[in-house]
């Protein structure tokens, strides 16, 4: 009864909607901080030749379980994977962007042309334990090299990372650093994996749940444990470097000869695995020792089998994928992120009567590149002038243009500079507008 007494007196309030666990908005005044990273990557990536792919967020699941390894975490247990209820497709967000571009690479043929190289830019979807650096929905940006085998491309999609971090104020060596090792190729691994899945049986008192269900399925992925308790056998077990064979091994020093030449340090990390089955030779990943166990902000690796392995014409290919929420988080914390840029221009508009002249002097900046926000109105016309100077002072902007009504009626509009009081507040033409936009701008 009390319920449907309050359901006619008023409008029922709803409960909130929230947003799907581990998954973030990206708001003001945060997405200033992405706009600008994704800018600078966008326009390095493309001093390196690398041009834009945009793949669909939904493809077909059995893309990601045949490139990434049934047997592997994020087929495993991390996939949002779901049936299309119109026609009963099974579909999944994509956890990663590596075989979404082999696909659509594949299906036009693409690399008869020759090697291509490619970015994108993106949201990942992966059902994991939300924690800081870790969500459901994350970003990365990505970088791909197909159709092409030499050891100079591995060391060029790294430069191209040291070149992203010198642009962003990262020191590497102490920011971040490169650890680098060779996975060799699938005959070299499978001698391996013989003796580790001996090693590990030899030791089976000293493995935890995980890793014995893995000892004959991914003993490789058992070397990646975190589990503290399982180091020492993890540290004993034999290293596949020791079973490379000459090619490999070869392959390998020519990217560190390349990484020494043009003086990048890095660590040879034996036990360095990827979490995804489709890598072959070079694998790198770039850590940081700030954010915790989430201090990979970039892996890659070379992936030679994955094209024909999807059905494409056989050609070799490496690559990387970065975390962009990682790397925010790690900029933020070495105080590198830039602040937010505020308008240059603040219009103080005193009358509804000046409102046409103040548009189109207002229009006029904005074509000459000149950022100018507006005093909106309010219900019952323009706010007190007071009122929009104290907005004007908040919204940080270097300049207040004040549209009133004398000024206007003299065909004049004043600027009064905020930051820098002892500056006389001057009066221009408004028919000139276009030659005081050009001192505006060049006053930034
Ligand atoms: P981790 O070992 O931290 O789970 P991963 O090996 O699963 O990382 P990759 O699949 O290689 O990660 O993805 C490349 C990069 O994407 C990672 O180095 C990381 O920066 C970022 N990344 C991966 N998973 C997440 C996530 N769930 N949330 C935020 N960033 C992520
Ligand atoms: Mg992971």
């Amino acid at each position: 009864m009390n319920e449907n007494n309050e359901k006619i007196g008023k409008i029922e309030k709803k409960p909130a909607l929230q947003a799907v666990k581990g998954m973030n908005d990206i708001l003001p005044p945060d997405s200033s901080a992405w706009e600008w990273f994704e800018g600078r990557a966008r326009e390095l990536l493309g001093r390196y030749g690398y041009a834009n792919v945009r793949t669909p967020i939904v493809e077909p699941t059995a893309l990601f379980a045949r490139a990434l390894g049934q047997v592997t975490d994020i087929v495993e247990k991390e996939m949002y994977s779901f049936e299309d209820a119109k026609n009963g497709d099974r579909l999944t967000l994509r956890p990663e962007n590596t075989a979404g571009v082999v696909r659509a690479m594949n299906e036009r043929s693409f690399l008869r042309e020759g090697g291509k190289r490619l970015y994108y830019m993106g949201p990942m979807f992966r059902h994991e334990n939300p924690q800081k650096g870790r969500y459901r929905q994350f970003h990365q940006v990505g970088a791909e090299a197909l159709g092409f085998a030499g050891p100079d491309v591995d060391a060029e999609l790294i430069l191209m990372c040291r070149a992203l971090w010198r642009e962003l104020g990262l020191v590497e060596g102490r920011d971040v650093r490169l650890e680098l090792n060779s996975l060799g190729q699938p005959d070299e691994r499978l001698a391996h994996r013989q003796a580790l899945i001996a090693h590990f049986e030899a030791h089976q008192h000293l493995l935890d749940a995980e890793a014995l269900r893995r000892i004959h399925s991914n003993p490789l992925r058992i070397l990646d444990s975190k589990n503290p308790a399982m180091q020492p056998v993890v540290e004993s077990a034999p290293q596949l470097m020791s079973f490379l064979g000459e090619a490999s091994l070869a392959h390998f020093k020519a990217v560190c000869s390349v990484l020494d030449a043009v003086g990048l340090s890095y660590r040879v990390n034996p036990r360095l695995v990827r979490g995804m089955d489709y890598y072959n030779l070079t694998v790198f990943e770039w850590v940081t020792d700030r954010l915790g166990s989430q201090g990979t902000v970039c892996g890659g690796g070379r992936y030679d089998a994955l094209i024909e392995q999807l059905g494409g014409k056989p050609a070799p290919a490496v690559g990387w994928g970065m975390g962009i929420e990682r790397l925010l988080l790690l900029l933020k914390e070495l105080e590198l992120l830039p602040p937010v840029q505020p308008p240059a221009v603040y219009a103080v508009v005193p009358s509804a009567g000046v409102m046409g002249v103040a548009m189109s002097t207002m229009e006029a900046l904005r074509a000459h590149g000149v950022s100018v926000l507006m005093h909106a109105m309010g219900p019952a016309g323009p706010a007190r002038i007071r009122t929009q100077f104290e907005k004007a002072n908040d919204s940080g902007a270097r300049y207040a243009l004040v549209f009133g009504d004398d000024e206007v009626a003299r065909g004049e509009v004043s600027l009064k500079n905020l930051r820098d009081a002892s500056v006389l507040q001057r009066a221009f033409p408004l028919h000139q507008v276009d030659q005081w936009a050009a001192d505006l701008l060049q006053a930034g």
